[in-house]
């Protein structure tokens, strides 16, 4: 059985992006709560360790310094004039109080998933808060501030790991590869729907990589409305040959949870079932794990997903019915059918068979391109 720890603190829920805002933190309490109510923090094989801030420092292995400047001005949360040249501002990535120790905090939980797995303390380690994988070196994009994906995997690279990156939100992991666009060092992996349709608008098959790099970026763009069905063998026709080839020692993975049917900002028809089958493959093809999360913005999906991703990472089956503590606890958060599933949906008709066709392609040329380059370089 896999050893896990599940890096959390309540005091994630100091910051607030906003009233109107769709990126909620307080789904990241929702979802520790309903993960308590099942009891699966109490498991033999596993452990809640409390996430601590990152150091400046760290944060400056990827960001620039006249950045981290900005944020840091910025975290008193009032608007700075020079913050737009940053990104910052009314909209995506509004200026808040403590932006910058909330950006801190979660790169610190990623750091401290990624030490937990490199030092071989677990197998595997999730922070549900971290994943934001949108953030630029110099800038702020899509809700994401501080990028602690890379960081996290630059401190892997630093121990001597080779890491692999797979990035499964609907949104594509656009800053994630970028930082590794031209290093062989790092596989990374995106599957998300198509930039035609959706933010950031990059992340189409032809993006693969340059110079040493080429061929070490892979991109699974898919059409909207994809289904459960989809989604997998898009995923399993690429994801776990790709692995096998450049043999990783750990998996970083972004687990957003933005890609289903009743998700407000993306076009995509995911089920938590073809999600959950997703992440069991993942589970089987990582040797070491670093979880983290993403997107997502129905929060009571989010909460149900990343509760069966932790099940999932712990071996365990979870009854359906969800807990009565729980739903009692959280009477204002709306969990329509009580139950932890979600009903099979699959997608029929014409719709159907042109978007089969357009995944062939993608998949097609994903083979022709890429799976040719990638080479075991140990
Ligand atoms: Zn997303």
């Amino acid at each position: 059985m896999a050893r896990t720890a599940f890096i959390y603190t309540d005091d994630f829920l100091k910051f607030d992006y906003g009233p109107d805002h769709p990126f909620k933190i307080f789904r990241l309490k929702l979802t520790y709560d309903l993960i308590k109510a099942y009891r699966l923090l109490s498991l033999p094989n596993t452990q809640h360790i409390e996430a601590k801030m990152a150091e400046d420092e760290e944060l400056l292995q990827f960001h620039d310094s006249e950045y981290i400047e900005v944020l840091k001005a910025a975290n008193v949360g009032i608007e700075i004039p020079s913050g737009y040249y940053y990104g910052l501002g009314p909209g995506d990535n509004p200026v808040f109080k403590g932006l910058y120790d909330w950006s801190k905090l979660v790169t610190g939980a990623s750091l401290q998933a990624a030490s937990l797995v490199e030092e071989g303390k677990v197998d595997i380690a999730f922070n549900i808060a971290g994943g934001l994988h949108h953030a630029m070196a110099s800038r702020a994009s899509g809700f994401c501030y501080v990028n602690d994906i890379v960081v996290a995997i630059l401190s892997l690279l630093k121990k001597g790991r080779r890491v692999a990156y797979i990035d499964i939100d609907a949104h594509h992991g656009d800053g994630v590869q970028e930082a590794f666009y031209t290093t062989n060092k790092v596989l990374t992996m995106s599957i998300h729907e198509t930039g035609r349709m959706l933010f950031p608008g990059t992340g189409f098959e032809n993006e693969i990589g340059k110079d040493e790099g080429e061929g070490y970026a892979v991109n699974i763009p898919l059409p909207p409305f994809s289904d459960d069905d989809l989604f997998i063998h898009a995923f399993n026709e690429i994801v776990p040959p790709l692995i096998k080839k450049f043999s990783p020692d750990i998996v970083v993975t972004q687990l957003g949870v933005d890609g289903f049917s009743s998700d407000p900002l993306t076009h995509l028809n995911y089920t938590n079932n073809g999600y959950c089958e997703v992440v069991k493959k993942i589970k089987e093809i990582s040797p070491k794990w670093v979880a983290l999360g993403g997107g997502g913005y129905d929060i009571a999906n989010v909460a149900k997903a990343w509760t069966l991703a932790w099940a999932i990472m712990d071996e365990v089956e979870i009854p359906d019915k969800i807990p009565e503590d729980f739903l009692e606890e959280h009477l204002q958060e709306v969990f329509w059918s009580k139950k932890m599933r979600d009903k099979i949906y699959v997608e029929k008709g014409v719709r159907k068979e042109q978007m089969r066709e357009e995944v062939e392609r993608v998949i097609g040329f994903i083979r022709e391109n890429v799976l040719g380059k990638i080479g075991n370089h140990h």
